[in-house]
């Protein structure tokens, strides 16, 4: 009896999709309000036009942590999945988004910086409307306990000692979802999406998911260390861009080199970005590359071997992004985004 109801169930899961697929598109918010930062918010109406796209062009709002793992095993995910991701826990994820996505009966992911809710900062939730997420749909994943920018080491610390005080971070926090929500977290998503070779080899170390914050789709063989989102905000959240990024392919490239993940301004050009581009449902003719200035690069090819000239740009976090549309859908693009942090040009570490 029991097996029937699953089969039942199963079968019109799969029938809500006409296709299967081998990617999925997952979408980070921080604040839902319009008195917040817009480089992190999306007002409450832009969230609205977002979740009321997705219903009307039929997507499937599925827990991120399961499409990771049918991704990953190789199994199919239905056609025009997407997983809707919150980092910080701030209010007005409770306020504002859950209402609406509990409408839809959409199901999300809450990446939580225990201290700051333990500290019972204004902005952030409390642990009672963290259950209260749990109890609607939610998913909780670890954001670190100080949402420290991780990948830097402190001033006179040893590699010895970065390692032990950010995995203490990671591992604090997760001890701190466990005790107040009974969460035992599978899925980490880095403080300012900063990730380096050594900070993902903690993560990965620790036994979880590396979540960032580069753009591009998810797709069969993806970077479990390194899971692209797209960021939303207000001020570069309008619709089509929105409809860009949720219908965007994962584009597959190997072999990458990237130089050093962390390199300092002025010294930049001498780097390059370098993968090989396999064949696909795209014309790689017209892949593009830009930075996150909106500047064009320049490519070379050698065969399936791309080559693109890094900018001379300033510090901060600085990402290419390459896309290239597809020959057979329409207005769909595979994506590709690569991430450097670029410290100031006397050797210290940008601010915030
Ligand atoms: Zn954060």
């Amino acid at each position: 009896m029991k097996n029937s109801v699953m089969a039942v169930a199963l079968i019109l899961f799969w029938s809500a999709s006409l296709h299967a697929a081998d990617h999925a598109v997952v979408l980070l918010y921080h604040h839902v309000s319009d008195k917040t930062p817009a480089s992190t918010s999306v007002t409450p109406a832009v969230f609205r036009r977002h979740l009321d796209y997705l219903e009307s062009e039929g997507f499937i709002v599925l827990p991120l942590s399961r499409v990771l793992k049918a991704l990953e095993d190789g199994r199919p995910v239905p056609d025009r999945t997407v997983s809707i991701t919150f980092d910080d826990a701030y209010r007005s994820v409770v306020d504002q988004a859950l209402p609406m996505l509990k409408q839809r009966k959409y199901p999300f992911t809450v990446f939580v910086n225990t201290d700051a809710i333990d500290r019972q900062y204004r902005s952030y939730m409390g642990w009672d409307d963290l259950r209260r997420l749990l109890d609607n749909g939610a998913e909780i994943g670890n954001h670190s306990h100080t949402h420290a920018h991780l990948a830097r080491r402190l001033e006179g610390e040893t590699e010895q000692q970065w390692r032990a005080r950010v995995e203490q971070d990671i591992e604090f926090a997760g001890r701190r979802l466990l005790k107040k929500l009974g969460v035992q977290a599978h899925m980490f998503a880095y403080p300012y999406g900063e990730h380096t070779a050594e900070l993902r080899e903690i993560v990965d170390g620790l036994g979880y998911m590396g979540i960032a914050q580069q753009s591009g789709a998810v797709g069969y063989g993806f970077n479990r260390l390194a899971v692209p989102r797209f960021p939303m905000a207000t001020n570069h959240a309008d619709m089509d861009r929105f409809a860009v990024s949720v219908n965007s392919r994962p584009l597959p490239v190997i072999d990458v080199a990237s130089g050093p993940a962390v390199q300092v301004a002025g010294e930049t050009s001498q780097y390059q970005l370098a993968f090989t581009l396999l064949a696909g449902d795209y014309h790689s003719s017209s892949l593009s590359c830009y930075s996150s200035d909106g500047e064009k690069l320049e490519l070379r090819r050698e065969g399936d071997r791309i080559s693109v000239g890094l900018p001379d740009w300033g510090s901060g976090r600085q990402k290419i992004n390459c896309t290239a549309p597809s020959l057979t859908e329409n207005g769909e693009y595979y994506w590709y985004s690569h991430l450097w942090l670029i410290k100031e040009p006397d050797g210290n570490w940008y601010t915030e």
